[in-house]
């Protein structure tokens, strides 16, 4: 750095040391950033740009934020995709010292935020690490917050799709890899890492970059970070544990590779042990109902197509109280249990908080839990303040009058819970023993430790308040002596405590007064007893500073050592909280216990779409449902545009996943088996950020269906086919139907909704399919939609009426039904003939039937010209009539 003054060339030497973040150096009460992080910092906050050295050849430039509101400004910067390296002045500035110690306390990350930088309590934040070697890929999830830490492996020629899908679910923020990984990443997410935003390494240019691409960073890290033997020390030193057998991955060193470069990556951005993360979880990615990324966008699981945010199953049933229940909540929606037992034990227990007293009076007592799953992060990431402190102390307090609720519970897993809620009395009264009932904000301000805890801080605050009282009294005793009534005594950081007379009484000012300071209207002065008062003060604060700051630590300390029991606690109390809101969604909405068993047949009695519901004007119209895997195991779905196809293809998949994570469901009766897998597909769906087209996605995403779909499997199909011509479209959409209907290895419970009316005959002619048809009605040539599902196949499509609905002119309509009826003619024509040679539907299209859209169109004046005489005709007619006809094909 030119122009380098000792401040710059500290600044240039730590920067050195934290290439791809963005280096906020603490300089009295700001946060500055210098040369390309000013430039970068200035850009993305909407701060203003200056220099130092403004009029030098060579300024350098430099922006700031304060630091009181910088928790603010790092949120926005790492949400952005940022790495922020936090550096603090390590000693206070003082007199004497010119250039005060600075160093790098935390880097904050995408996947590491904690605190402030969560926008959402309810939302967890990812940390993900990819190892792949051959087609064995693992990855691991830290969520530093909480400490929730797991790890999984797929192998195979999918391993990496298996993985991608993972990540996509978790949802993560930022990957870690080594650089030969990279490209295989980005392709396997569907990225394109040239379009992408690129992050740090096009900004810094070092090796340790950072490319944003779509929701998460990715983060180069050195080779060494995945060194199995590295990452084996590091994992058994974290768990306190000589092998790592009980964690279920000591065979699987890509497992313990992906891990370590997490708890590594973890320990080094905070700078700090990360003890809450105790143990590691291993779990297989078909543990889980799989609900692939695009299936869980299709449903509006999680989030809404639409402009309304809380139009979503998340939306609709969240009931939570606290942000650990209502991450719990999401966790348990992108991963549904195929556990029949564990999905029993979560409906016995909403069974039993269905009985509203157990329910109101938990939900009342859990409102008053904070969320102690992050309050435990907060402990052990040293950033936990006094006021976090009593908030885990009031939440604790909860915990004795939930345990006697509980105690009479009946079902297996509310006792279970009980047992793992710890009341921990010594932590609460340590808590509310040592810390002020209004502790202030920040420790240094003072008055964090309560009176009463330790003598020997309290004998400090007890001097210091006496020589305040006498400080106080001195201005009335000095206003007397020297007949000054407008005397005054007063105290700033700088001057220390000072005696101020204004210009118009100098006059009356004792010799005894010692000058310190002149003011445009004032003059200020001490005296050699009020020097001594000042210098007993301001030591007896420091010493009480020191004191508090380490009674603080040691109170700390002891909370820490409970963290395993306040984890538990935390996600007893988390659980709760999610089975009394499924009971209080229950209630509210009224659903039913939904019956599972371990046959095939899916049966909804009344099924209703439970966010279609929630948010229809009218009343809706409930459904039954019945698939199995012999006789109804394809569904052709027809009616009416805008009749509910969409709507009953979507209720039947959100009945099952809410039956699967241990919720009631949205009908009045519900047989149920285990499903492993739902897809959802929606023909034409654009992804062009991906640069795909809309039928190619289709496509794609359709083969995986027919690769990937078993007899347990459900499929939702949603005018698939729809993104080409007609006939091609017709035929892959008969095809699909007919492969799902009569592959013994694929053939899964499959709904197929579609407007080709063809796709209804191959429900007439296959055992094991059946028609179902939306009912609609035409009153006064307006169609009437009745949303009511029947057997048999819709009569026509209405979309014409449906057009007329929307406002389409009157010519356009009358033109559309008569180009209807010439098009229902000629299809009829060609399904005859293709059903006499035997091809199903117009799977292949013959030369006899190559008739354009044109042609048809226009029959009437193919009929004429059929009809010509051509012989009788002179030839000025002929030419008058050709040029007549010119005009009217035009
Ligand atoms: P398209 O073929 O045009 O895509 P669709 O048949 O798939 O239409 P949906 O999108 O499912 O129709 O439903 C259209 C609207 O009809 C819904 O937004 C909802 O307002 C209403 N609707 C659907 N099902 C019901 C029902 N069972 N009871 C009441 N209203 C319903």
């Amino acid at each position: 750095m030119e122009n380098s003054t000792p401040m710059l060339r500290q600044y240039s030497e730590i920067k050195k040391e934290y290439p791809g973040t963005i280096l906020f150096f603490r300089l009295g009460d700001f946060y500055e950033m210098f040369n390309e992080d000013a430039v970068i910092g200035s850009r993305e906050l909407q701060i203003t740009l200056t220099a130092r050295h403004k009029d030098s050849p060579n300024p350098v430039p430099m922006c700031g934020v304060p630091h009181h509101a910088a928790a603010g400004y790092i949120t926005k910067l790492v949400q952005k995709g940022y790495r922020v390296a936090l550096c603090e002045q390590a000693e206070p500035a003082a007199k004497g010292i010119k250039l005060v110690k600075r160093e790098v306390v935390r880097v904050i990350t995408p996947g590491t935020a904690i605190d402030e930088q969560i926008s959402n309590a309810k939302e967890s934040v990812y940390l993900c690490s990819i190892v792949s070697e051959g087609n064995t890929v693992a990855a691991a999830f830290l969520e530093l917050s909480t400490g929730e830490f797991s790890v999984t492996l797929a192998s195979g020629v999918k391993a990496l799709e298996t993985i991608a899908d993972q990540i996509h679910r978790f949802p993560v923020r930022e990957i870690l890899t080594d650089s030969g990984m990279q490209s295989v990443i980005s392709k396997s997410m569907g990225m394109d890492t040239k379009s992408s935003h690129l992050g740090f390494s096009e900004i810094n240019g070092n090796p340790t970059a950072s490319a944003t691409v779509g929701k998460f960073v990715i983060t180069l890290v050195d080779r060494d970070y995945f060194d199995v033997r590295n990452a084996e020390r590091l994992l058994k030193d974290q768990f306190g544990v000589r092998e790592l057998t009980a964690f279920g991955i000591a065979d699987h060193p890509h497992c313990i590779s992906a891990a370590g470069a997490c708890l590594q990556y973890a320990r080094e951005t905070q700078g700090v042990s990360v003890e809450h993360i105790s143990e590691i979880t291993f779990f297989q990615p078909s543990e889980y109902l799989v609900l692939d990324a695009v299936t869980l966008s299709n449903l509006e699981v999680m989030e809404s197509r639409s402009e309304q945010p809380k139009r979503t199953l998340l939306g609709i049933i969240d009931e939570t109280v606290t942000g650990m229940g209502g991450r719990l909540l999401r966790s348990w929606l992108i991963r549904p249990s195929i556990k029949r037992s564990e999905i029993e034990t979560r409906l016995s227990a909403v069974d039993e908080l269905s009985g509203s007293i157990l329910r109101v009076g938990l939900r009342h007592l859990l409102k008053g839990v904070l969320d102690i799953e992050r309050l435990v992060g907060r402990l052990n990431l040293a950033s936990i303040t006094a006021r976090d402190l009593l908030s885990l102390s009031r939440s604790l307090s909860q915990t004795p009058e939930i345990n006697r609720l509980l105690s009479d519970a009946e079902s297996l897993l509310l006792q279970v819970l009980s047992e793992n809620i710890f009341e921990l009395p010594e932590v609460r009264e340590l808590i509310d023993r040592s810390i002020s009932d209004e502790p202030p904000l920040n420790l240094l301000d003072g008055g964090t430790i309560k009176r009463g805890y330790n003598a020997e801080l309290d004998e400090i605050r007890d001097l210091a308040d006496s020589v305040k009282q006498a400080i106080a009294g001195f201005e009335e005793q000095e206003r007397r002596e020297t007949g000054i009534g407008a005397l005054k005594v007063r105290f700033n950081n700088v001057f220390g405590y000072y005696i101020e007379v204004s210009k118009a009484n100098l006059a009356k000012v004792p010799t005894r007064y010692e000058r310190r300071q002149t003011l445009a209207n004032a003059e200020r002065y001490t005296t050699s007893q009020l020097k001594d008062w000042e210098t007993k003060v301001l030591g007896a604060e420091e010493t009480m500073l020191q004191l508090e700051h380490n009674i603080f630590r040691e109170v700390r300390d002891k909370v820490v050592s409970s963290t395993r029991k306040l984890q538990s606690t935390a996600r007893a109390l988390a659980t709760l909280d999610v089975l009394s809101a499924l009971a209080e969604t229950a209630a509210r909405r009224n659903f039913v216990r939904p019956v599972l068993h371990d046959g095939d047949e899916i049966e909804i009695k009344s099924g209703r779409h439970p966010v279609v519901e929630a948010f229809l004007a009218g009343s809706f119209v409930p459904n039954d449902t019945y698939l199995n895997n012999s006789t109804d195991r394809v569904l052709i779905l027809t009616g009416a545009n805008m009749g509910g196809k969409s709507t009953i293809l979507r209720q039947i998949a959100l009945i099952q996943i809410l039956a699967q994570i241990g919720s009631y469901v949205p009908a009045s009766a519900a047989r149920l088996p285990i499903v492993d897998r739902i897809w959802t597909r929606v023909g034409a769906s654009d992804d062009l950020a991906s640069g795909r087209s809309t039928f190619m996605v289709e496509m794609t995403e359709t083969a995986s269906i027919l690769h990937n779909a078993t007899p347990r499997s459900l499929v939702l199909l949603d005018e698939i086919g729809r993104g080409t011509s007609t006939f091609d479209g017709l035929s892959i959409a008969w095809a699909v139907a007919e492969y799902l209907h009569n592959s013994s290895e694929h053939s899964a419970k499959t709904v197929f909704a579609t407007h080709y009316h063809e796709m209804t005959e191959l429900a007439e002619n296959l055992p094991g399919a059946k028609n179902l048809q939306i009912s609609a009605t035409e009153k006064d040539g307006n169609v009437v939609f009745l949303h009511k599902l029947q057997p048999g196949k819709a009569s026509k499509s209405y979309g014409i009426a449906v057009a007329r609905l929307a406002g389409l002119p009157q010519p356009v309509i009358e033109r559309a039904k008569d180009v209807l009826r010439k098009l229902e003619k000629y299809e009829l024509a060609v399904f005859s003939q293709e059903k006499l040679n035997g091809i199903g539907a117009a799977a292949g299209r013959s030369a006899a039937t190559q008739f354009s859209l044109f042609a048809i169109a226009n029959e009437d004046i193919l009929n004429e010209l059929r009809m010509l005489d051509v012989e009788s005709m002179g030839s000025d007619d002929a030419r008058q009539y050709l040029k007549n006809l010119k005009q009217r094909i035009n």
